[in-house]
């Protein structure tokens, strides 16, 4: 069998400080708005310590799976504080020489209900660069949010800016063609990402037609989660492809009220999109993992995965042998005599 060797793998967004939350509460199938409440009463216990404690365990499942990058929303808001920021600012320089890890302060719980939320996210960008996260259905005022969120960035000096996308899948929630406007507007759309996207799925082919037609213009990055399938649509990610819209995947949530599950092996996510969307031609297993290859799209992040000196050693030799078994890597090869492997 042919022996096939990576620099590892992409994971374009996770939320490695609510990972493992079972360790709190086990999880139970109740509606959304439930367990959402579950998640702030965790975090509002949350220490930075905990914190720190699950997010490594949750680094460790990812690097066993031969991950390099991963772009982590971090909460910051008034239940919180800064206490995630910290934990895993720590986090990412004990692990910088085994994987590049970057934040993104996240405002989950939103402005109508947390206005104290914007002064925590200015100061998390002011801890180290990173970018400032947003959602657009965690606000009455979707765009106001965005619009709002946009301005912390500018203001904040954010590197990035990242939103949760019409989350819900609901046409009646469809706000990217508004945040493709608009960061075109503001020159973000090449440091903006949209998450998820699952409206594109519902809406009409005409109007999914359109808004890729402005993701693509204004060259506003999306990234899917697999895993949002479990309740919601997915945004459909050959068109986006064809659209030359650049694609990334993410593993999202790790083992917390959302996702019991979440292995961080990002061949699994590639597997489920695979079985979803059906790429089942090999060119099209080979741009599945293309994806997880693929450099990050901040030139800094993309420089410092360069520098990595660790390669992942698979048995599998082709894309779809990869995607098909989904396997952990063999070994992993220090390029160097002393550096690190992952412990
Ligand atoms: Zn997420």
């Amino acid at each position: 069998m042919k022996e096939w060797m990576t620099r590892g793998f992409s994971n374009e967004h996770a939320h490695l400080d609510k990972g493992m939350l079972y360790t709190f509460l086990p999880y139970k199938d109740e509606p959304v708005p439930i367990r959402a409440e579950w998640t702030r009463q965790a975090k509002a216990a949350f220490t930075k310590q905990d914190i720190y404690d699950r997010a490594e365990k949750a680094l460790q499942t990812m690097l066993a799976y031969g991950t390099r990058y991963v772009r982590t929303h971090v909460d910051v808001d008034p239940l919180v504080g800064l206490k995630g920021v910290e934990a895993l600012l720590e986090l990412k320089e004990r692990y910088e020489d085994r994987i590049v890890i970057d934040l993104t302060a996240f405002a989950q719980e939103g402005f109508d209900r947390f206005p104290q939320s914007e002064a925590l996210l200015l100061e998390a960008l002011r801890m180290g660069k990173m970018g400032v996260g947003g959602h657009t259905l965690a606000d009455g005022d979707g765009e106001a949010h965005i619009d709002r969120v946009l301005s912390i960035a500018e203001a904040g000096g954010a590197e990035w800016a990242e939103f949760h996308t019409d989350e819900s899948g609901r046409p009646e929630h469809f706000l990217l063609p508004y945040l493709a406007t608009a960061a075109e507007k503001r020159g973000w759309g090449g440091r903006c990402y949209a998450i998820h996207c699952n409206s594109l799925a519902n809406v009409t082919e005409k109007e999914a037609e359109e808004a890729i037609e402005l993701v693509s213009r204004s060259g506003l990055h999306v990234t899917v989660c697999p895993t949002a399938i479990a309740t919601r649509a997915l945004a459909p990610v050959k068109k986006l492809r064809k659209a030359g819209v650049r694609v990334g995947l993410g593993s999202d949530n790790i083992g917390d009220f959302f996702n019991p599950y979440g292995s961080g092996n990002m061949l699994h996510y590639a597997q489920l999109l695979a079985y979803v969307q059906r790429f089942y031609e090999p060119e099209e297993s080979e741009y599945l993992v293309g994806l997880l290859l693929q450099e990050p799209a901040h030139a800094e992040s993309a420089a410092k995965t360069d520098k990595l000196e660790i390669r992942y050693r698979y048995d599998n030799g082709t894309a779809r042998e990869l995607i098909a078994h989904a396997k952990a890597p063999r070994a992993f090869t220090p390029l160097r005599e002393g550096a690190l492997g992952y412990e």
